[in-house]
Parts: structure tokens; C-alpha cells; sequence
């Protein structure tokens, strides 16, 4: 299976050019050739014997500072989980992320293909949080009659990260993507588009919210003014970028203050403070990020996203416009460097680091808001002989307490996917030894290939 899309008039084109700067104006041809005309397109994969077909939508964007036109494709709603697993349309089933964490309806898709999501706190400046971060995990515990792990009632910060993560398939590797994950204008784009297919409980488009700050993307800064603009003083931005730094700082008045760095903000004349607090909350809550971050920039073995939910002022300083951003929520998230895929732990890094070396394609599912408990795999390798995947499991504590915890993993894979089916590692027994990975099905062998 690859990305290779095969539109009405036969011609075909792959979903990644979107995200190749010498490929990009090409593909945009050929989805508006295919916009609005008769024969669908379609990707390789079979659904009882026929191909599965898909929709083009139409959004504007930034482009060399004009506001062009841009498409992009789309699976038909309700159809991610017939997708087969290496298929860019394919949806991770919510049964095997922590998206099975949340209560029904928190996100649901509508009948165009939307995601509309219940966020904890809302876009609007006058809503607040509903349940305060600290209670957030166990809150609804006594709701939740099936038993099992505590469900969630609202998005927070954490869980609209990894949804747009999700969405914009950045949770995703295979070999062929190579460089292009570390064009940031690719990036940008495709983060953006998944935030156009999201909207919030008051029909807010999240994409309308989302500005992107990073490296070498020259239409980066005009979009962050505008989104500013347009933000004023009823909306809160979501600033989302790789971050480089997160330090107290005095004021004045001897006041503290968190300052929020981006990678590549140089151009943006982007200012993002928080609470004093934070500092201290971020490291409670995301200790391998603040780890990584009070290191020296060319040490650290991961990278750092970071989505900042602020009020943002635009100020004028004779002929620069100067943002200044006021957090109300900081989420923070591991990625592997090079191709940003998200990493929950030391090891789990390794294993991603390896993966890519071997050459090997996978998903890495993704714990929203879940509770620690919901079963979910640390990766699933795409390009094997399971159709359904290949979960991998890294397990990173030895200790009595979790030894339960361990065997119920281990029989829900050997009961869902049959003994020596699926791929562990007991990272805390045997720290140096990564076993073999599960082989790769021969690209000629692999349905729809
Ligand atoms: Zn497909």
C-alpha cells in the first residue's frame, strides 16, 4: 500500500507531494482538475473487491504571501478503519489510542467528514476551563459503568495536540517521507489542513485559531499576524511550533514570569508568556520534555512540541508589528527529531530511532487524555503480514506493581492477535537488547500493492 491516488481521468499522483515544495504545485493541479468532476478518486485499497473512493475539498491558504487556493483529498466519513493501516486515509481505531479514553461524543464525526470536538476549555476568551487540570484524571471515574479506566469528558490542551498530530497523520512513518518531515512549511500545511476539518462545540474552525511558528516558512509570520488580528479580543490563539525554550524570567516589579520560546521565531516578533507557575506545573507534567529542554540545544536526544493555548495583544513598534501572547494552557509533547513522531519515554525512543533505521513503516498511537491504564500499543508497525497491523509493546517497568498490569497486556495481544503475533520488548529486564522486529511483508506480496 502506498499514497499513490488515482483520479477520474486516470491520472495518479501521490498525497505527499502536498508536502514536497518541488512536487506541491503539481499535485494542486491535479486536485483541482479533479474538484467538483464527475469520477471520484481513489486510493489502492479494496473494500469487497471495489476501491475505496474519495472526496476533494477546497480550502484557502497562505501561499508566497498570496492567499491562493488550496485542496486537498479526503476519505468519505465513517470510512477510516476500511483503510488499510499503511493507507494515508486510514484512521487509527480509536479502540487502539486513547482516544477510546474519551466519553461519547467528546470528538465525533459529522455527516461532511468534520471532527467536531468537546474542548475542556473553550476558544472563546470569557470560557473557562470546566474541570480544573488536577482532577481532570479521575474525574468521571463513577460515570464510566463498563468498568476499566476512567473516561474523560472534555478535550484538553494535550489531547487537541495529539489530535492534530493524528489528524495530520505526523504520528506516522514510513521510509518514502524521508526529508520532506523536516520541511517545515510541509508541515505547517499539514497541520493546518487538519485543523480546517476540526471545529469546536460553538462551530469555532480550529484552523481558523491555529498560527504555526517555525523554521524557514516565509509566509509563517504574515499568518501568525493575521490570525492575531483576527483573533482580538474575543478569541484565544493556539500557537503550536517545535519549543526551544521555557525559562523563568524576572519582570518587572521583581514579578516572575515564564517565557515560552519557539524554534525559528527570529522573524515572528512573537512574544509568549506564562504564569510563574507553569514552570513548575510543565515539569510535574511533562518531565521528559522540561529533562530535554535544560539541556544545551545540540544534546538533546528529542524534540520538543509545544501547543499554547494565549490572549494575544498586536502591538506596533514604528514599522514592526510585535505579537505579545499570554498562555492560559501549555501542552507539551516528545518527539523523535527527525521525523516527529511522538516518543512517551527513553525507550520508546530507541525503538522509534530503530525503527526508522531498519527502514520500517508504523503508526505511533497516541494517549490523548486517557488514563494510564487503557490498553493501547506503543507502536504499530504498518508493513507486515497482518492487515490490521503489528502492535509493539515497550515495556519499561519491572517492578511487582506493574507485573499485573504487564500480563493483562499480554494476554489482550495474544488473545486479539495470537501468540508471537505481535512484538515486545521488557525494556526494564533487558535495557540493551531491542529483540528482532517482526519482518516485513515483500511489497509484492501486500494486497493492493
Ligand atoms: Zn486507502
Amino acid at each position: 500500500m502506498s499514497d499513490w491516488i488515482t483520479f477520474g481521468n486516470g491520472r495518479r499522483g501521490r498525497r505527499s507531494w502536498d508536502m514536497d515544495p518541488r512536487m506541491v504545485e503539481r499535485w494542486q493541479r491535479l486536485l483541482a482538475a479533479a474538484h467538483g468532476a464527475d469520477r471520484r478518486p481513489h486510493c489502492d485499497c479494496l473494500h469487497e473487491g471495489h476501491h475505496l473512493e474519495l472526496v476533494v475539498r477546497r480550502a484557502e491558504r497562505l501561499q508566497a504571501g498570496r492567499q491562493v487556493e488550496a485542496y486537498h483529498i479526503a476519505r468519505f466519513p465513517g470510512q477510516g478503519a476500511l483503510h488499510h493501516p499503511s493507507c494515508p486515509f486510514h484512521e487509527t481505531d480509536v479502540r487502539r489510542s486513547g482516544r477510546s479514553g474519551y466519553e461519547e461524543g467528546v470528538v465525533r464525526e459529522m455527516a461532511n467528514g468534520d471532527l467536531r470536538v468537546a474542548l475542556r476549555r473553550g476558544l472563546r476568551i470569557r470560557d473557562r476551563a470546566d474541570v480544573p487540570p488536577a482532577v481532570a484524571p479521575t474525574a468521571g471515574a463513577a460515570a464510566n459503568g463498563a468498568g476499566g479506566a476512567p473516561r474523560q469528558a472534555r478535550m484538553t490542551e494535550l489531547g487537541l495536540l495529539h489530535l492534530l498530530w493524528e489528524q495530520a497523520r505526523l504520528n506516522t512513518w514510513s521510509p518514502d517521507i524521508g526529508r520532506r518531515r523536516r520541511w517545515w512549511t510541509g508541515v505547517r500545511q499539514a497541520l493546518v489542513t487538519a485543523a480546517g476539518d476540526i471545529t469546536t462545540g460553538r462551530n469555532q474552525l480550529l484552523g481558523d485559531r491555529l498560527a504555526m511558528v517555525g523554521y524557514g516558512d516565509e509566509d509563517g509570520p504574515a499568518l501568525l499576524r493575521r490570525t492575531a488580528r483576527s483573533c482580538g479580543d474575543t478569541w484565544r490563539i493556539l500557537l503550536l511550533g517545535v519549543v526551544d525554550s521555557i525559562t523563568l524570567r524576572r519582570g518587572r516589579q521583581d514579578t516572575g514570569f515564564v517565557s515560552i520560546g519557539f524554534d525559528g521565531a527570529a522573524g515572528y516578533d512573537l512574544r509568549v508568556s506564562a504564569h510563574a507557575d507553569w514552570k513548575q506545573r510543565l515539569a510535574r507534567r511533562f518531565p521528559m520534555a522540561m529533562t530535554a529542554l535544560g539541556q544545551p540545544r545540540g544534546t538533546r536526544a528529542i524534540r520538543v512540541i509545544g501547543l499554547v493555548t494565549a490572549t494575544v495583544r498586536v502591538g506596533c513598534d514604528g514599522d514592526r508589528v510585535r505579537i505579545g501572547a499570554w498562555a492560559d494552557d501549555v501542552a507539551l509533547m516528545e518527539v523523535e527529531p527527525d521525523t516527529l513522531v511522538p516518543v512517551a519515554s527513553a525507550p520508546e525512543l530507541a525503538v522509534a530511532s530503530d525503527l526508522v533505521k531498519a527502514r520500517r513503516a508504523f503508526i505511533k498511537p497516541l494517549r490523548f487524555d486517557a488514563h494510564r491504564d487503557v490498553v493501547h500499543p506503543d507502536f504499530v508497525l504498518t508493513d507486515t503480514a497482518d492487515p490490521r497491523g503489528t502492535p509493539m509493546e515497550v515495556f519499561g517497568r519491572d517492578d511487582e506493581a506493574y507485573a499485573a498490569r504487564r500480563q493483562e497486556k499480554i494476554r489482550y495481544y495474544n488473545d486479539v492477535y495470537g501468540q508471537n503475533e505481535w512484538w515486545c520488548w521488557n525494556a526494564a529486564a533487558a535495557p540493551r537488547n531491542i529483540p528482532p522486529f517482526p519482518p516485513v511483508l515483500d511489497r509484492g506480496d501486500r494486497p493492493g500493492a
